[in-house]
């Protein structure tokens, strides 16, 4: 099955676009593949996503 139109939204930090396909519900975590930063999901419409502090870094 091939799925086009998947939504994507650019990273904050480096613009790469983010895969957001297994992201459909609020505390949703992405990482970015470019600069590893990640975003968690805050709001479902329209798609928002918040910097996601790692206390492990
Ligand atoms: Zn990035």
């Amino acid at each position: 099955m091939s799925v086009t139109g998947a939504p994507a939204k650019q990273c904050p930090d480096c613009g790469s676009e983010l895969d957001l396909t297994d992201v459909d519900e609020i505390g949703d975590l992405v990482d970015c593949p470019n600069c590893g930063a990640t975003f968690e999901l805050v709001v479902l419409a329209p798609l928002t996503l918040a910097p996601f502090e790692d206390e492990e870094k």
